[in-house]
């Protein structure tokens, strides 16, 4: 199988992904890969898609050159400035798609889960967009951290939910909008925010993320006369800003790095178990518990990582690396005062590892980077004034 291409019959990336759900869930999986087939082999719904992502959008985000980072790092910085797009990251392409084919199964009620609330909110936009009924699952512990999120998806009209089982965070909202899930199959579309969970959510998600990095290699050619970066670099957390960028320069020889949170390392630290519909890494204890995982940055704070990206490590595609809170505080900051570009702290990621290589055999100076600045840090600055 080609890296990044289609996956095999029943969702497999190597011995990664496939389907691991309630049988009651098969059939609006099922329903779900035909309808995204169709519409994938539909002209008129790409043109609609595109449209929307460049209309509304805002796309195509630019490619900004760094010239003062690239100075003082010795390597050719190239930033893909996904903090440009509508509501300030890559969320918006998957969640308009999604969108398109909730309307064209005709469904009008979306559910989601979220976290940190940036998936809640990019879907809430969407729906509201799309005048879709919005129901946000979000564990009560989570609802509190992020009372402005809660409130913007209520501004944009989606009903939050707050879930007060287990832990109270993420995994139980998973928990509770796949009952909602069972419930209300019929009517009801669940709008998953990464590459992750059952055939075909990884697979669906990536192409609607491909956008990204099909943008960032032409306008890459085009300043590097023809040439492809050497490294392409990209922050992860469940995968889709990284697998979308990935995707656009999957046949090229281009050097792909995906970058995990130190605390949350799925593929640095995990191990191979099923979680969410999936078989993927997963930071795991001794007896298979999935461990809540740590970061400064919310976005990434989730124990487990897209099947895709499980299998392009194990073939060596692509190398996955790590990096730490301190040294994300170090470039959140660097960007902000060589480039005038703060960038959100899961990005912060993927610069952070940059800023450590650079110089060494892993990333030798005078290379060329393409790093993906998958959102803004707007939403983060209160956050690192209190750490700093
Ligand atoms: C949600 C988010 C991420 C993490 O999600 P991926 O699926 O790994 O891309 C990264 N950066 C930003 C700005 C986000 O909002």
């Amino acid at each position: 199988m080609a890296a990044l291409a289609e996956p095999s019959p029943d969702g497999r990336f190597g011995e990664f992904g496939g389907r691991f759900i309630p049988e009651s869930l098969v059939p609006a999986c099922k329903e779900l890969e035909v309808a995204f087939r169709a519409a994938w082999a539909d002209p008129a719904f790409h043109a609609e898609y595109e449209g929307l992502l460049r209309d509304y959008g805002g796309r195509p985000t630019p490619v900004t050159e760094c010239r003062r980072l690239s100075e003082r790092l010795g390597v050719r910085v190239l930033l893909k400035r996904e903090d440009l797009a509508h509501t300030g990251s890559h969320k918006l392409n998957n969640v308009i798609g999604q969108s398109l084919l909730t309307r064209r199964m005709g469904k009008p009620r979306v559910i989601a889960e979220t976290g940190a609330g940036q998936h809640g909110v990019a879907t809430a936009t969407a729906c509201a967009l799309f005048g879709l009924d919005c129901v946000v699952y979000m564990g009560e512990v989570d609802v509190e951290r992020q009372e402005l999120n809660v409130f913007r998806m209520q501004l944009l009209g989606a009903e939050v939910i707050p879930v007060s089982s287990g832990s109270r965070t993420l995994k139980d909202a998973v928990n509770e909008a796949l009952r909602d899930w069972v419930a209300n199959v019929e009517t009801t579309h669940y709008c998953i925010g990464s590459v992750m969970g059952p055939h075909p959510y990884p697979w669906m998600v990536r192409e609607f993320q491909r956008i990204l990095g099909e943008e960032a290699r032409t306008q890459c050619r085009a300043l590097l006369d023809g040439r492809d970066p050497d490294f392409v670099v990209a922050c992860v957390g469940g995968g889709s800003n990284a697998a979308g960028t990935f995707a656009g320069f999957a046949d090229t020889s281009a050097r792909l790095v995906g970058v995990e949170a130190a605390g949350g390392a799925a593929i640095g630290h995990g191990v191979p178990g099923v979680v969410h519909g999936m078989k993927s890494y997963l930071v795991q204890d001794e007896v298979g518990q999935v461990n809540e995982a740590h970061s400064i940055s919310a976005g990434l704070d989730y124990p487990g990582v897209g099947p895709e990206h499980s299998h392009l490590s194990a073939t060596g595609r692509a190398t996955y690396v790590t990096a730490g809170d301190a040294e994300v505080l170090d470039a959140f900051q660097l960007l902000s005062h060589t480039e005038g570009i703060i960038p959100a702290l899961e990005s912060a990621h993927g610069l952070a590892w940059v800023v450590r290589a650079a110089g060494s055999d892993d990333l030798p100076s005078g290379s060329t980077v393409l790093l993906t600045l998958s959102g803004r840090g707007d939403k983060d600055v209160a956050q690192v004034r209190d750490l700093l």
